[in-house]
């Protein structure tokens, strides 16, 4: 237990919270400029980022455009991408590939040409890969590659961000300063205090009962951000992966859309093709419209999943193209070549976030944020397949560009003093402690009943009556975890229940006041896109009512 009355206080000139590509490559770039801790709430390679399959979208062949690329990525955010962002993650794509070749990651060729496949809603094969389909884990080792023997940089393994640092002044705008973490092995708070803080904590698909992403998916970084006071932009759209490995007791596998890039089919439980009945694009629609479908098609039928079907294509191929998704299935027992491969829907990816500029700077002085925890308006209502990662390594290095200016502008934030952040430490009323076995099962109880909650009333249909009660829900269930579960001490375990309660209200909300049905947000009580509803965002903030903006 942590014996020390306040925390020790540490200075960088950087502080990165998250170890996936987003915090890794702002991590790499910022060294260049000063000092960076990088800090990461479990091992280094944990992240949505190591697992990322299919690839990253960029314009790399002379059969594609920048054009074509930006005008694919505006179709699937369904009319509410901010289109100055899509411009300079399209256009900016390139160079950031060339910084990942730089540093030796090794995607994959054809006759010494980079490999490009096609993912669904892409109009040309864009999509560069890595391992066949482990091109997550060999972009994220490669920077952790360089990240490890940098210099410049410390890296803070299993140490958790609980929350933000504000610096308050009396006649100008506040600043962020620094985080507070607990280091889980020295079982210690630490303040670490710097001159920018940026956020690359990623999203909050553990939301879900059904989701693709990993433990670690809390929506600390959102929740944090909120908490602080910073503006949060596009909660309502969760995409909704279509196919991710059904098997009740097992794993919930994600099956990447490259499988359907390179002509998987999708049956109902009839053995009928049916994708070609809902979207002209059949098996490589949009997500959404692919999630509903098989959706549909389940509901209408006795099975519990669709299935993916890849039976057409040789052994030796789908092992030498596939081979992450080929080993994992075959350990679930089934064989692509000859196996119906058991499919549904799950939460996937989060299009909102903390909403920043075109430099990656929150609506609070000093924050940034990139990757998934961030809302550039990159992806409007629905992110196009690849663009995840190519939209993370753009802004990653859109804010270390802004901060290379910002420092050579020297700007300075007043004189040195820590005073502040022991005041923001004597002001908060509960601590740090591990938990015992008793809350750990009340604690794990309340979190599946949360996932069962979104699942059930916030997932790939919504409608008012459902998300009212689950807004009620949410209201009760956090009070009681505020309040009684622990009264003076509140854990890991329960920090990350805390941010994932706190990110579902703001889902909620959103949902409940977005009266229409645009990309991965669909209300059966509102089932078409409304026009009063085009370009508007809605945004949360802790200090106000949620208000509706309009970002062009
Ligand atoms: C199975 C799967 C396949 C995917 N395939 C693709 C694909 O092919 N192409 C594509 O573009 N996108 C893909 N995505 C999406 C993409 O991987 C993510 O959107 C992207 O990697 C997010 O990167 P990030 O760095 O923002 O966050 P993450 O990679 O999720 O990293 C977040 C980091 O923050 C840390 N963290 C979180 N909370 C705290 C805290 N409180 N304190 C300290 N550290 C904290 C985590 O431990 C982690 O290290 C896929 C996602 C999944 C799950």
């Amino acid at each position: 237990m942590n014996s020390k009355k306040y925390p020790a206080i540490q200075k960088s000139d950087f502080l990165v919270i998250g170890s996936g590509i987003a915090g890794l490559y702002t991590a790499l770039e910022l060294s260049k400029l000063g000092e960076v801790e990088i800090v990461t709430k479990e091992n280094i390679a944990e992240s949505n980022s190591h697992y990322a399959q299919g690839g990253i979208a960029a314009v790399c062949s002379v059969f594609d455009s920048f054009e074509l690329h930006i005008d694919d990525t505006l179709k699937a955010g369904a009319g509410l991408c901010r289109r100055e962002a899509v411009e300079h993650m399209v256009k900016e794509g390139p160079e950031r590939i060339k910084d990942l070749l730089e540093i030796g990651c090794n995607f994959d060729r054809q006759a010494g040409e980079l490999d490009l496949t096609k993912e669904g809603a892409h109009s040309r094969r864009r999509i560069l890969h890595a391992g066949g389909d482990a091109t997550g884990r060999e972009i994220s080792q490669s920077l952790v590659d360089q990240v490890l023997s940098s210099e410049k940089i410390t890296v803070r393994e299993n140490t958790f961000m609980i929350d933000l640092i504000k610096r308050e002044f009396e006649e100008k705008e506040a600043l962020i300063k620094g985080a507070l973490l607990v280091e889980e092995s020295a079982d210690e708070q630490l303040i670490i205090l710097a001159d920018a803080v940026i956020i690359a904590a990623g999203g909050c698909g553990q939301l879900y009962r059904n989701t693709s992403n990993p433990k670690v998916t809390t929506g600390d970084g959102i929740a944090a951000a909120y908490r602080a006071g910073a503006e949060i932009m596009d909660m309502e759209f969760m995409q909704f992966h279509p196919t991710i490995l059904y098997n009740p007791e097992g794993s919930r596998f994600l099956i990447s859309e490259s499988v359907r890039g390179e002509g998987g089919l999708l049956l109902n439980a009839e053995g009928e093709r049916f994708m070609e009945r809902y979207h002209e694009l059949a098996e490589l629609a949009p997500r959404d419209i692919v999630s509903r479908a098989i959706t549909a098609e389940i509901k209408n039928s006795s099975a519990p999943c669709v299935y993916l079907d890849m039976r057409h294509q040789d052994k030796n191929y789908l092992k030498e193209r596939f081979p992450t998704i080929y080993q994992e299935l075959v350990e679930e027992g089934f064989a692509m070549e000859s196996d119906l491969i058991p499919v549904i829907p799950a939460a996937h990816y989060l299009m909102g976030g903390i909403k920043t500029d075109l430099n990656g700077l929150s609506s609070l002085k000093g924050l940034y944020c990139c990757g998934e925890a961030a809302c550039t308006g990159a992806h409007g209502a629905n992110r196009l397949a690849s663009n995840s990662l190519l939209e993370a390594l753009v802004f990653a290095k859109r804010i270390c560009e802004y901060l290379k200016e910002k420092k050579r502008a020297a700007e300075k934030d007043g004189e040195e003093s820590y005073d502040f952040a022991l005041d923001f430490i004597k002001k908060r009323k509960k601590e740090y402690y591990p938990i015992d076995d008793l809350e750990a099962a009340e604690l794990s109880e309340l979190k599946s009943e949360l996932k069962k909650m979104m699942e059930k009333f916030a997932g790939i249909k919504r409608e008012q009556t459902g998300l009212k009660e689950l807004k009620q829900w949410l209201k009760e269930k956090s009070h009681y975890l505020e309040e009684e579960l622990s009264k003076e001490i509140f854990s890991k375990t329960s920090w990350e229940l805390k941010n994932l309660f706190q990110t579902a209200e703001l889902l909620t909300e959103s949902a409940l006041i977005r009266e229409e049905s645009r990309g991965a947000h669909y209300r059966s009580d509102y089932p078409e896109s409304r026009k009063q509803w085009a370009k508007k965002h809605i945004i949360h903030s802790r200090e106000a009512e949620a208000r509706i903006d309009v970002i062009k």
